[in-house]
């Protein structure tokens, strides 16, 4: 576990490391980036690199929390990649489940064996499931979730690369919008983001407004009309 900087979340947690590219969002891979510095580094959980690998001590880690913590789950990687066994993502899930003091925020945006496998999986009110959609064409991945039967389900717009105006937000609690960063960014347009901003009232669901990114994502900052937008679903679990 390690402090994160993103700013809906408090903590990640990496049980699983490593990815493979499958969309547009993909293309400056974050994740992919920092797995190669740590590679450098000589980290030895990175010595598969960008390999998918699963890491067992990781399982045990989130029991030592004592304190509440809002975690996002596998900045890494993605846990409902092809490569990782089925029995392990069950195992991770027993982990949030036996946890309930935090908040796991899953991420993916392999819609498809998200729908095939959350109908196995046990979904307690602490684990926030969500999938990436970063245009038009991937808009699939939200039906996926919302036949999903997860109690929080959220969007993650981001790197947002095209305007998304007839989103689904039947089943949907929460959304994240943000641009790209990084010295290659592509850009994302204010009229996308406004647009988004009034289907997530219309509709009654949490909106959040992550960052403008670009080549300075500190300078762009993440004001929206003047105004933040760090808006949270409602918390479902029992403690
Ligand atoms: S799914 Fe996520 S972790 Fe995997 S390659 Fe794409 S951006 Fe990177």
């Amino acid at each position: 576990m390690s402090q994160s900087s993103i700013e809906w979340t408090e903590m990640t947690w990496n049980p699983t490391t490593g990815c493979t590219k499958i969309s547009a969002g993909c293309k400056y891979c974050y994740a992919e980036v920092m797995a190669k510095r740590l590679v450098a580094m000589g980290v030895p959980k990175y010595a598969a690199g960008f390999e998918v690998a699963t890491h067992e001590d990781e399982l045990a880690r989130p029991y030592t929390w004592k304190a509440p913590r809002t975690v996002f789950v596998n900045s890494m990687s993605d846990l409902f990649h092809p490569k990782i066994p089925f029995p392990f993502i069950q195992r991770v899930f027993r982990v949030m489940q036996d946890c309930p003091r935090h908040t796991f925020q899953v991420l993916t945006k392999r819609g498809e064996l998200l729908e095939q496998y959350g109908q196995a999986l046990e979904w307690p009110g602490n684990v926030w499931m969500g999938v990436s959609v970063e245009n038009q064409k991937v808009v699939h991945r939200i039906d996926h979730l919302r036949r999903t039967p997860a109690q929080v389900r959220f969007l993650s717009l981001e790197p947002l690369l095209g305007p998304l105006p007839d989103l689904d937000l039947a089943g949907i609690h929460w959304v994240i919008v943000g641009g790209e960063s990084g010295p290659k960014a592509r850009p994302i347009k204010e009229e996308w983001v406004l647009d988004i901003q009034r289907q997530c009232a219309r509709a009654g669901v949490a909106f959040f407004f992550k960052q403008w990114g670009g080549k300075n994502k500190k300078q762009t900052g993440r004001l929206l009309g003047g105004q933040t937008y760090d808006e949270m679903p409602t918390r479902v679990a029992a403690y």
